[in-house]
């Protein structure tokens, strides 16, 4: 019971790991892109601050909005079904006692005992049976909308604040290969540490993450020295 308990802890803390890495990573490829973009175009250490600082704060608040509004649209979906499980358990208890029968004969249960077990749980609590059981709801992988937008926001903004602070710490002359350097580095730590705690190989994780964001940086340096040149 210990160690079956101490697993499911561990799958929940690899689901919670993998979010903040892959968040993180937005950050650091989104915020460093941008930055390397901005300083391409020869614009003062300052400009290119501010520029790194909207992109933290624009970067967070999409990211929050989109998780939560997906995580939002997966509560109503989860909300709707639990409601019509209510609905059908008031009007046809009979039906929804036998198929709660079926989902345990299917999982390897004798018929008689299955029964026995649908009877006796619905008898304790019928809506949690059938939400666990059928629907495949639990109180533990309920939707938090706002708990996954506050947490993913918080891990691009960690990430994003990585090649900012290089920013800070960088001479004018050095900032484009510190910056990409350094979040090239971060941002293979990253991926091997993704890919080390989903037990896949680390060398190919680290790879992935390091060749997509070397991609998004050149992409931006290219594209921040050709505005610099035509607007300059
Ligand atoms: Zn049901």
């Amino acid at each position: 019971m210990r160690k079956q308990n101490a697993e499911r802890h561990y799958a929940e803390r690899i689901g919670w790991l993998r979010a903040a890495v892959l968040g993180a990573n937005d950050g650091i490829v989104s915020t460093a892109s941008l930055v390397v973009g901005v300083a391409a175009s020869h614009a003062a250490q300052g400009d290119v601050l501010i520029a790194g600082i909207a992109g933290l704060v624009a970067g967070a608040m999409s990211m929050a909005a989109g998780e939560y509004v997906s995580v939002s649209s997966q509560a109503d979906t989860e909300k709707a079904d639990l409601e019509r499980e209510r609905h059908e358990l008031e009007t046809d208890e009979a039906f929804e006692h036998n198929e709660l029968a079926a989902i345990y004969v299917r999982r390897g249960l004798e018929p008689l005992l299955a029964q026995q077990v649908a009877k006796q749980l619905m008898a304790h609590d019928a809506l949690a049976a059938h939400a666990r059981d059928e629907l495949g709801l639990s109180e533990m992988h309920a939707a938090r909308p706002l708990q996954a937008a506050l947490a993913s926001a918080a891990t691009f903004a960690v990430g994003a604040a990585l090649p900012l602070l290089m920013v800070l710490l960088s001479p004018v002359a050095n900032m484009i290969p510190l910056v990409a350097g350094s979040s090239l580095v971060f941002l293979a730590l990253l991926g091997a540490l993704a890919a080390r705690v989903g037990g896949a190989n680390v060398a190919v994780g680290a790879g992935r993450v390091t060749l997509w964001g070397a991609l998004a940086m050149a992409a931006t340096a290219a594209v921040g020295a050709l505005f610099g040149n035509v607007v300059a």
